[in-house]
């Protein structure tokens, strides 16, 4: 059904400053725009006080497989998002072989999708046959593409597994996927140095993709992670580095902005296209075990439950969390599939021993025990001006690092930014004194241009009619931790491939 929308304001996503005039849709594409008589047939939608603009394209999103299970997507749909970079932080559905298949059954065992593919083709009309509504371009993730060939424990590769390991890159990017992620804090990333991610982001280079790094370290760390990708990207020919959720993570880190900022900066003038993503909040959220102290910390999750099924293996897990220094004030439970421990979720590990009665650590290792595959965390610590510095990078766009989910709970809880950031990230920006042209580009033209996609993130004849229309004074969201899966306000209409989808 041709769409016709009369007397809106058109953000084209390029940046240009917005007019009013109408826009006309055919098929899955936009046909005209200007001012023009209402086509006999289109469905006539009246955008008089209302912004129309390109879907946004969440940079950084987790939607793999709950989209497989909630096929809706409704948390991103709900605010505005109509296409997301998936397979990020390392960690892509494919390619899937015996090595890998197990482990990555049990990783998503809540969303009840049997891992019957092997390859990015297939993993794609999987989601198709499932009816989703949200369109992912999937990154390839370099943790699975290396427990594809040698499994979750191994610290070194033999040179035909890391041969393997890039024809299967290729075989992925051959399917269509824009680039290879990198998830360096995670197993069995952890595992790869320099020289390994090197290798991949030549293959990546070759085909004129983009490599993402969650960086080794975001914090303690972080100049020597960020020197160590910037050096291996310039070894590799990579032209195209997206650095995944940018931050400086912990109070003692805060102070390194501006030599991050510095060594972005050298590498662009050397023609390094450096680009972030982030998500407009100061709490991150990851699997809760990566709290896991020690040689806890060096296992992958069901190593981890099978470990602590031993007394003396979480006395000592009870420990090693004594001894960590963490700050349990700033560390929330943010879900959980445990029926004991989930009326706890959303609040603070201090908070919740303090009701229990316990030390800290011994409430945390009982979360580690009862649920060390799906978990969740979030962990304050990240600094609120170096979130609007970052947000002010002209190269920065919006992710939420969220996967897709229902407004209820049934697979799992989200993080806020699963139904806020793209709100979130626009109202930051309009408070920071951004023009709105300039919010709209981050969240459209940017994306599409760091990805490549080449039909998406603009309004222009021609282009996908990807379309959100905003009430851009109302659009916000009041999403948080205690109450996470609030739809964002103020979206008036989501399109995709000119379908009406909200
Ligand atoms: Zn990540």
């Amino acid at each position: 059904m041709d769409v016709f929308f009369e007397r809106v304001t058109i953000f084209d996503g390029r940046g240009s400053r917005p007019v009013t005039g109408d826009l006309l849709t055919c098929g899955d594409r936009i046909a005209a725009i200007g001012d023009m008589p209402p086509p006999p047939g289109a469905v006539r939608i009246d955008g008089r006080n209302l912004a129309l603009m390109p879907g946004f394209i969440d940079a950084h999103g987790h939607s793999d497989l709950s989209l497989a299970a909630a096929p809706e997507g409704f948390s991103k749909i709900s605010q505005g998002i109509t296409c997301e970079i998936s397979g990020n932080c390392g960690l892509s559905p494919f390619p899937l072989t015996e090595h890998n298949r197990p482990h990555l059954t049990e990783l998503y065992r809540q969303y009840r999708v049997p891992l019957t593919w092997s390859g990015l083709t297939e993993y794609r009309q999987m989601l198709t046959a499932r009816g989703a509504v949200l369109p992912l371009l999937p990154l390839c993730g370099h943790n699975t593409l290396r427990a594809a060939v040698a499994g979750y424990e191994r610290a070194r590769l033999l040179p035909e597994e890391r041969h393997q390991m890039r024809r299967l890159l290729e075989a992925c990017l051959d399917e269509g996927a824009p680039g290879v992620s990198f998830g360096l804090l995670y197993v069995p990333g952890c595992f790869a140095g320099p020289d390994e991610w090197q290798e991949l982001m030549q293959v990546a280079a070759r085909y004129d993709r983009i490599a993402a790094f969650h960086l080794r370290s975001e914090g303690n760390e972080l100049l020597e992670a960020l020197g160590e990708t910037i050096a291996a990207a310039r070894a590799a020919g990579l032209t195209r580095l997206h650095i995944s959720h940018l931050k400086t993570a912990g109070k003692d880190n805060w102070h390194k902005w501006d030599a991050v900022q510095e060594m972005i900066g050298c590498a662009r003038r050397d023609g390094i296209r450096i680009s972030c993503d982030r998500y407009p909040y100061c709490t991150s959220a990851t699997q809760f075990s990566v709290i896991a102290p020690g040689r806890f910390r060096q296992m992958d999750d069901s190593q981890l439950a099978a470990v602590l099924q031993d007394g003396a293996a979480r006395r000592e897990l009870i420990d090693g969390l004594m001894a960590s220094g963490r700050d349990w004030q700033g560390t929330i439970l943010a879900s959980t599939a445990d029926p004991e421990w989930r009326q706890y979720s959303g609040r603070t590990i201090a908070d919740i021993a303090a009701e229990r009665q316990q030390h800290p650590a011994v409430t945390a290792a009982g979360i580690l025990q009862a649920d060390p595959l799906s978990a969740t965390g979030a962990f304050c610590g990240m600094s609120p001006a170096n979130l609007r510095r970052i947000l002010a990078l002209p190269y920065c766009c919006c992710g939420s690092d969220e996967s897709a989910r229902p407004a209820d709970e049934s697979i799992g809880r989200s993080h806020p930014r699963g139904f806020g950031s793209m709100p979130r990230f626009f109202r930051m920006m309009l408070a920071d004194g951004f023009a709105m042209e300039e919010a709209v580009y981050r969240m459209t033209g940017l994306p599409a241009a760091i990805f490549q996609l080449a039909d998406r993130g603009e309004l222009a004849v021609g282009k996908r009619a990807d379309l959100v229309l905003l009430d851009t004074g109302a659009f916000d969201s009041s999403a948080t931790f205690a109450a996470p899966h609030l739809a964002a306000t103020g979206v008036a209409g989501v399109w995709i491939g000119g379908r009406r989808v909200l």
